[in-house]
């Protein structure tokens, strides 16, 4: 990870911990919570693919067979204080907590960014119903700041959407799988490319599934995901 002499100074400045309050270093989480948070979900071992199933062998059973996706990788679990983290972010609107979010995301990504040489990070395009609800994409944020720390491009256009579909809150694995379908569009710039596709949350990998296969039928040579945080069972 790349870090400038300024950003190591301000990552010293004390700061007050978003989630509890106690003293912090550079607006980051307190060693308490990002232990409860971060450290929490990085602890285990996971399936690579799913990103929720327990595993040793790298791979769970449902994932064994072959998945269009390459890797998924989250910093933290959809739940308790990652969840209110999530919150304050997303509906609460605290843009700041890009910031701590994406320097999470980056740190939990070292491994990846070892086995796959990706050419772009690409966010997840948000809904026009996200966009009128809070005014800005929380996966377009993350992602240009996890493309500053690690020195790879972030390509917004990669991925596009053609229309909005219900709500994904609303509905079950199998109805956010069908609804998703033909939802994205890849640019055909993507050939032949290892690509990181940034979210903010996973809840069923519906939508990391389809962005995966429309890339991949553009011709993407590999698809990694990685999101801020991932519910930690299956939807
Ligand atoms: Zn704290
Ligand atoms: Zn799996």
């Amino acid at each position: 990870m790349k870090s400038s002499f300024v950003s190591r100074l301000l990552r010293r400045l004390p700061s007050r911990c978003p989630l509890c309050q106690m003293a912090a270093h550079g607006g980051l989480l307190c060693a308490g919570c990002e232990a409860d948070t971060f450290g929490a979900r990085q602890r285990r071992s996971l399936c690579r693919t799913c990103g929720v199933c327990a595993t040793q062998s790298g791979l769970c059973s449902n994932c064994e067979h072959g998945s269009v996706l390459d890797a998924v990788v989250c910093a933290i679990d959809y739940q308790f204080s990652g969840q209110l983290l999530i919150q304050l972010y997303k509906e609460g609107k605290q843009l700041t907590l890009a910031r701590l979010l994406s320097d999470l995301m980056v740190r939990a990504a070292q491994p990846l960014l070892q086995t796959y040489q990706l050419d772009a990070w690409v966010p997840i395009p948000a809904s026009a119903a996200r966009l009128k609800h809070t005014g800005f994409s929380p996966a377009q944020q993350l992602a240009r700041l996890v493309a500053s720390a690690t020195n790879i491009p972030c390509r917004l256009d990669w991925l596009t959407q053609r229309h909005d579909g219900p709500a994904q809150k609303t509905l079950n694995r199998r109805e956010r799988s069908l609804s998703v379908r033909g939802r994205y569009v890849a640019h055909p710039a993507v050939a032949g490319r290892p690509i990181g596709v940034i979210d903010d949350v996973v809840t069923t990998t519906s939508t990391a599934v389809e962005v995966a296969r429309v890339a991949k039928a553009a011709g993407a040579r590999q698809v990694v995901v990685l999101a801020a945080a991932r519910t930690p069972q299956r939807a």
